[in-house]
């Protein structure tokens, strides 16, 4: 270092969790002995105001030039410590923290041997404090827009406040119609609202907004940049209509040569439509799609002598030629609002799903009870003269959820009050039929939803405790067999109708996003938030934030929620116009780089890329490090392989001379 060290070391009591197992006081005197070493306090609460302000006054009455503090883990204060080396005009990268909290007191029991290895952690952070060099913060504009991917509630309502905020949202859908899973419901829980007369306004208000951008039926493809600079590359799929001539009548759906031959996914495959089609009567944009995996004319060339729908299309809007359109853009924040999949019942074969028709999952009964559903609302099993009104329903809980043997631990936090919902809801419609659910505890735990649990037992609802170890066809009946765990009798339970109360999985295409965004899984395999309590939104890549049933299963009241936060974290970044990129970034002597690619490969936020400079007049490959993009986790430094690579503040020169005088022979 150039100027003579003047190092201030301030041990911290943490109240007694330091100081009950550590002899502060001994280390505060052993470190004041250390070379280079001007001052040396403790006090009860450095992280503090007064015991911020000793560090502050120190640096500016005794000339300090270098601040270890010996506290907890720099995960927790490294920030507020180095605010006060720049409050007091000291370059905040002249800290170093000795963590005397989590590596030390916490993890002994031992005073004597707690004290002296925190007099080895204090000496060691002294070692390396005095070769720290300055850095500096660099500061990139924020581009003023953001990506929202996923046009469900969750990627719907963090639209509309980031627009109603002024700023440009690109809300990019997958499906050809914005909804997601809560336009296939019919009522929702507790309240039994009508689920799309709340929805609905809001898919029109996102279509008509000035300041977004809606592009059903494309997919994100490929997303490149980093935190106020990404840029985005959208696909919108051909839909082989025209969507500003596309009136949405209707005259070619019905005029389809497969029309209502063609199982419709937003009717759970239990309705139908054609190979020309709109999803649902309120689905937005309500333009008419082509399935191109159906339609006669895509697949074989030839519809009849020419396509009915061409014939038939008033508008002139069906455009056979139609290609893919490939869309850029600049985007400053990214909300992946994806949603999730219900449970596959088929994976629990024991209930017969798949195998017996009256077996139903609790989604496909949504689909049944809803008036815009393939029975008009009615609930009846079976067509033509087989179809009857079941009066014997049975729900099984959890089917996918706290079951270790499909993998899925958790609670899907929905599936018990939807349950209730549904068997409110069929009662309604067939107010003879005995409804019982099958459950193992039941979790009512939000607003609202004790009172409504009531009250559906009040209404007749039965429920047996006991998980039913299976579900078995016997005559016209399906068979329950199960144990009720209150009164320990086995039951044979005659049933019309089984209704599995299916949870919620993560995407199977799930991995698309995380390739695209450098996302991480939790163990549940749902995106994984940067702190689960205090950073729900935010995720291990700056500018991305996670909003509704992507990040884990919840309702729609916690999803609006979560979105609403996700919103405002975006609109933090794209109101503050410039953002600060990390400052302890790696960096390459390219001097001496081999170019072999290697740190290319292992790193993981996708920071460094090979370049070709001229080298005494000759041309060679180097790697050279985007410091916007890169996060300072060291992978490269360690693993870069001619040792070209060093990471700032972490540099061999300064890490080295620490682990020496931990005692550690190297
Ligand atoms: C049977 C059942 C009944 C329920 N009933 C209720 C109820 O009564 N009350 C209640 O509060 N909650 C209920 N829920 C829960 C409710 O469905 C969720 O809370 C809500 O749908 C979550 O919304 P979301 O936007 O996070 O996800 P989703 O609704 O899944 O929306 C995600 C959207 O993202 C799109 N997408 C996915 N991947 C991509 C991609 N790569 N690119 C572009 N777009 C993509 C999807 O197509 C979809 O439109 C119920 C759930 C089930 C299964």
């Amino acid at each position: 270092m150039n100027s003579k060290p003047k190092i201030g070391v301030y041990v911290c009591h943490c109240g007694i969790n330091i100081s009950k197992t550590v002899d502060v006081d001994a280390v505060t005197e052993y470190a004041s002995q250390l070379p280079g070493v001007k001052v040396a306090r403790n006090y009860s609460y450095m992280c503090s105001d007064p015991g911020q302000l000793l560090i502050k006054e120190d640096i500016k009455k005794q000339g300090l030039n270098r601040v270890v503090v010996a506290s907890c883990s720099p995960r927790m204060h490294e920030l507020t410590f180095r605010k006060a080396l720049a409050e007091a005009g000291l370059n905040p990268y002249y800290l170093e923290m000795a963590n005397l909290r989590e590596q030390c007191s916490w993890v002994h029991a031992d005073r004597e041997e707690a004290t002296a290895k925190a007099k080895k952690i204090v000496a060691s952070a002294v070692a390396k404090v005095r070769l720290l060099e300055p850095l500096e913060e660099k500061e990139v504009e924020v581009e003023p827009a953001t990506l929202i991917i996923g046009g469900g509630i969750a990627g719907i309502q963090a639209a509309l406040d980031i627009a109603n905020a002024g700023y440009k949202v690109f809300l990019v859908e997958k499906t050809p119609s914005l909804g997601g899973k809560m336009s296939k419901l019919d009522k929702t829980f507790p309240t039994l609202d009508c689920s799309a007369c709340i929805l609905t306004p809001k898919m029109v208000d996102v279509a008509s907004h000035p300041n977004i951008e809606l592009m059903t039926y494309s997919q994100v493809e490929e997303v490149t940049g980093y935190v106020g600079n990404f840029q985005v590359k959208v696909r919108k799929k051909a839909r082989f209509v025209d969507v500003d001539k596309c009136t949405g009548c209707g005259i070619c759906g019905e005029e389809c040569r497969l029309a209502g031959r063609i199982p419709n996914e937003f009717d759970e495959g239990m309705g139908k439509r054609g190979a020309i089609y709109l999803p649902f009567p309120q689905a937005v944009p309500a333009k008419y799609t082509i399935d191109p995996e159906r339609c006669l004319f895509l697949t074989r060339g030839k519809c009849g002598k020419s396509p009915k729908c061409v014939d038939a299309c008033p508008a002139g809007a069906i455009d056979f030629e139609q290609k893919d359109e490939i869309v850029e853009f600049k985007v400053g924040a990214i909300i992946v609002a994806t949603g999730y999949d219900v449970f596959d019942a088929t994976r629990k074969p024991e209930y017969g799903y798949g195998q017996y028709k009256n077996v139903l999952t609790a989604l496909e009964l949504e689909r049944l009870v809803s008036a815009s559903g393939p029975t008009g609302g009615q609930v009846v099993l079976g067509e033509g003269e087989s179809a009857f009104v079941p009066k014997e329903i049975a729900f099984i809980q959890c089917v996918g959820s706290r079951d270790k043997s499909v993998g899925n631990e958790y609670c899907s936090r929905v599936c018990c009050m939807y349950t209730a919902k549904l068997a409110h809801l069929v009662k309604e419609k067939i107010p003879e039929a005995n409804v019982r659910v099958y459950y193992m505890d039941v979790r009512a735990f939000g607003k609202g939803f004790e009172e409504f649990y009531d009250r559906v037992r009040r209404e007749g609802v039965r429920y047996i405790r006991g998980n039913p170890s299976e579900a078995f066809k016997r005559g016209d009946k399906l068979v329950i067999k199960a144990e009720d765990t209150l009164t320990a009798k086995t039951l044979e339970d005659e049933v019309d109708l089984v209704v599995l109360s299916v949870g919620l999985e993560p995407r199977k295409d799930a991995r698309e996003i995380i390739d695209l965004l450098r996302l991480s899984q939790s163990a549940d395999k749902f995106y994984l938030e940067a702190h689960p309590k205090l950073a729900p939104v935010d995720t291990a890549t700056d500018g991305v934030y996670l909003a509704g049933c992507a990040q884990g299963p919840k309702d729609i009241p916690d999803t609006v929620a979560q979105a609403k936060g996700a919103a405002s974290s975006a609109l933090i970044l794209l109101s503050s116009g410039k953002v600060k990129v990390q400052a302890q970034v790696s960096s390459v002597d390219e001097a001496t780089c081999r170019g072999c690619g290697y740190c290319v490969e292992i790193c993981p936020y996708g920071a460094i890329e090979l370049v070709t400079v001229n080298r005494f007049g000759h041309k060679v490959t180097v790697a050279r490090v985007n410091e916007a993009l890169c996060k300072g986790c060291g992978a490269c430094a360690a693993g870069c392989l001619s040792g070209s690579i060093q990471q700032k503040s972490f540099k061999d020169s300064q890490i080295l001379p620490q682990i020496a005088a931990l005692g550690v022979k190297q």
